[in-house]
């Protein structure tokens, strides 16, 4: 399976300054980390590099509404940092990063589509699954995961899309904008009761909550996901799986309160290209979520992979 690594040196750039003194969790490094192991590990040299473009007004507005596009644009100052929202911050860098976030699921989307036997992971951040229809929330600006399942519905041959979110903190931001949207099947799973303090019950019916509480380990994790979507995710039988691939679940992350290890992430990954290989030519986008111990973020990225080439 050809596997695209897709990325690009403008989401190295933007901050989100500091926190008490502290670099914010949600820092560069979180890419240099994964960048430094895949070549230590030898997997760097089977990706298929590709760089990230910019996404166009119109291909945000695949998520986003106008006005709150416009609101982002206007809002970026010239130098400094602008603090947005309570956990956005913006600065001269962040547009930048934000929109080849975003289009890097277009790039992914077009990649997988364009041949047979292709995935693609995205490298990328600010990240996006709290960034609702008109909001940018939790170090999320653009809906990336969002954005690349509407665009893929705008192509021939796409006409069902299933989002598999399994950050430990629930996609909101996804679920407010594909909520009712028929087309696709959102599966959520994350820590409950926790932020953003949404996710249940669930806002329609083409969303999939798996909310499970603070201290949750791999076997119980495993074990619901399958029951609440393995089954309905064969039914809706999607064109294309996008995946919002966050891993703050790990143990060592303390951004959550999970214990899940690189092999959950490889159980998950490995059912989700079983289902692909089925229904969807084994298609799948996955687009890097939350992740904030760098070196436990690094080595799941690396099972992730491992799981999207076989
Ligand atoms: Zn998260």
């Amino acid at each position: 399976m050809n596997v695209a690594y897709i990325t690009h040196p403008d989401c190295l750039l933007h901050s989100n300054g500091l926190v008490g003194g502290m670099r914010h969790p949600e820092n560069a490094r979180r890419l240099t980390q994964i960048q430094d192991y895949l070549i230590a590990q030898g997997i760097e040299p089977w990706l298929t590099h590709l760089m990230a473009p910019k996404a166009t007004r119109a291909q945000l507005c695949l998520a986003h509404s106008p006005e709150f596009v416009d609101e982002i644009f206007q809002s970026i100052p010239a130098q400094g940092g602008v603090q947005f929202d309570a956990d956005v911050v913006l600065m001269a860098h962040t547009l930048p990063a934000a929109l080849r976030a975003a289009g890097s699921g277009i790039a992914a989307v077009d990649w997988v589509l364009g041949a047979t036997a292709r995935r693609a992971f995205c490298a990328i951040r600010p990240p996006g699954h709290h960034a609702g229809r008109h909001k940018a929330a939790g170090f999320c600006l653009f809906n990336n995961a969002a954005i690349a399942a509407r665009y893929a519905l705008t192509q021939s041959g796409v006409n069902r899309v299933a989002i598999v979110d399994f950050d430990v903190h629930h996609g909101d931001g996804t679920e407010d904008i594909v909520a009712g949207d028929e087309r696709i099947l959102f599966c959520s799973s994350f820590q409950h009761p926790f932020y953003p303090h949404s996710g249940l019950p669930a806002s329609a019916k083409n969303c999939l909550p798996v909310a499970l509480p603070q201290g949750t380990r791999g076997a119980t994790w495993r074990a619901a996901c399958e029951q609440a979507w393995f089954s309905r995710l064969a039914e809706f039988a999607p064109d294309l799986i996008v995946i919002s691939a966050g891993f703050d679940g790990h143990l060592l992350d303390d951004m959550g309160g999970w214990g899940l290890v690189e092999a959950d992430y490889a159980w998950l990954t490995q059912a989700l290209v079983q289902l692909a290989n089925a229904t969807a030519k084994g298609r799948i986008v996955s687009l890097l979520e939350g992740g904030y111990d760098p070196q436990a973020l690094a080595r799941s990225v690396a099972a992730h992979l491992t799981a999207l080439q076989e």
